[in-house]
């Protein structure tokens, strides 16, 4: 077949044949065939000649499409002295056996099922059973010093049934203390002993009946029970479990083959690790310097998005987060930071946004970039309500509104309304401070 297609090399298992000469294939093993298409060499300054390399460039084109075709997507390369290398066209390797779906963004978030890790899905911690929870060291197993099950001694269920059965046969002693038991005896209780053991018993309808049980430990059994119980069951077992880094992921949050996919070597778990800062500038300096220009026609327009959103969080101060930083771990004034970042992004106007003391545990040097980022929401035809004490922000306020006179109670009634130069000139609390008629008295203070 390989010959009336015109080729007169094959490779099998290895080992290189002519195709004229006689091949002996054991049909019932498996064979890995292999077709020589083409075989190029060239010496380094042929490589300088532009002719050459137009020629090199079609042969080669030649060649590898030939080749996709013949075994449906792949290609070997053996360079002389080297280990061959092996391409496919579809994201799958026949020898490893590993096959990715098309790459597309989703693949990338551990909030979709197609990219969350498959044992914590996608939340980078796990449940796992602590065995320092499930024994009292001062009791025998018959007083109840299994914590799990102590209630259930008396029930004589299968499974307490299975683990006397076990202890019988291996000698573990049901009345002596836990803490008397040996370490054998007690790895045998907490992992198992991969043993089935026959155990007797009476089914619901009071028949003696026999099952024959393998005993793998309280802590998978724990764990099965986790996993297949009702949510009532399941926070009974939780009290003996702690949160644990997933061991599949690392904590990384996504599948191992989205986790190989790699750009100047880093994935994306890598880059999210990093801060906005590290990003900021690894975007716009290194990055460029290690991809070749047709990678930087690909990447330019992306790179250009990315270093947009970088600079929004960057504006209101958050240069120190790192992108992979959970929601639940930012302050409030993080937070509100973020979601104005995300504001001046989406490029909405007509809104009235809002704002509750933006400024609060921001750095003096951050204030007025906040400020800037704010003026940048306005601008864009937006219309922005600050509650403020900062004096900074407050000097910034195209027109100022004090409720007061004083807090609580006391307070509530407008009593200035108006520009900067208005409200220096103005008796209320505010424009005294800010013409500094009054001043703070630090000492006074409690
Ligand atoms: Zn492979
Ligand atoms: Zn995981």
């Amino acid at each position: 077949m390989f010959q009336a297609k015109g080729f007169e090399k094959v490779v099998v298992d290895g080992k290189e044949f002519t195709l004229s000469e006689e091949i002996d294939l054991i049909k019932t093993n498996k064979h890995t065939v292999e077709v020589i298409i083409d075989k190029i060499s060239c010496r380094h300054k042929d490589l300088k000649n532009d002719v050459f390399q137009a020629n090199l460039r079609s042969r080669l084109n030649v060649a590898v499409e030939q080749s996709l075709n013949l075994s449906d997507g792949l290609v070997t390369l053996r360079v002389s002295g080297k280990k061959s290398l092996l391409f496919s066209e579809k994201f799958s390797c026949p020898n490893c056996n590993i096959s990715l779906p098309e790459i597309e963004p989703r693949m990338f978030s551990f909030n979709s099922p197609i990219g969350a890790c498959e044992k914590c899905h996608g939340i980078g911690m796990i449940y796992k059973v602590d065995p320092s929870l499930l024994l009292n060291p001062n009791l025998s197993i018959n007083e109840g010093g299994v914590i799990p099950f102590n209630r259930f001694f008396f029930h004589e269920t299968w499974y307490i049934r299975l683990l006397k059965k076990m202890a019988q046969e291996e000698g573990i002693d049901l009345n002596t203390a836990i803490k008397n038991l040996t370490q054998r005896e007690i790895n045998l209780l907490l992992y198992g002993t991969g043993n089935v053991y026959q155990v007797l018993g009476k089914n619901r309808f009071g028949k003696t009946t026999v099952i024959y049980e393998r005993f793998d430990g309280l802590i998978n059994e724990l764990e099965r029970r986790y996993f297949e119980s009702s949510n009532e069951q399941v926070s009974e077992i939780q009290k003996y479990m702690k949160e644990v880094v997933c061991d599949s992921c690392g904590g990384k949050r996504l599948k191992k083959e989205v986790l190989s996919i790699t750009i100047d070597g880093l994935n994306i778990a890598t880059i999210c690790n990093k801060s906005v800062k590290e990003l900021k500038d690894y975007y716009q300096n290194q990055f460029f310097q290690k991809i070749n220009p047709y990678e930087k026609i690909i990447a330019m327009p992306i790179v250009k998005e990315i270093l947009n959103r970088l600079n929004f969080l960057d504006s209101v101060g958050l240069s120190y987060l790192t992108i992979s930083r959970t929601a639940k771990t930012l302050s409030g004034g993080e937070a509100q930071r973020i979601r104005l970042a995300s504001q001046i992004g989406s490029g909405l106007t007509g809104v009235l946004y809002v704002l509750d003391e933006p400024s609060i545990g921001l750095h003096p040097k951050d204030i007025s970039a906040l400020i800037n980022s704010l003026f940048k929401l306005r601008d864009l035809g937006n219309t922005l309500l600050v509650v403020e004490h900062d004096e900074e922000t407050i000097k910034a306020a195209d027109h100022l509104i004090e409720l007061g006179p004083k807090a609580g109670k006391d307070g509530g009634r407008v009593v200035f309304e108006g520009d900067l130069s208005a409200i220096k000139k103005s008796n209320c609390l505010t424009g005294l401070f800010l013409s500094g008629k009054e001043k703070i008295d630090f000492e006074k203070r409690p």
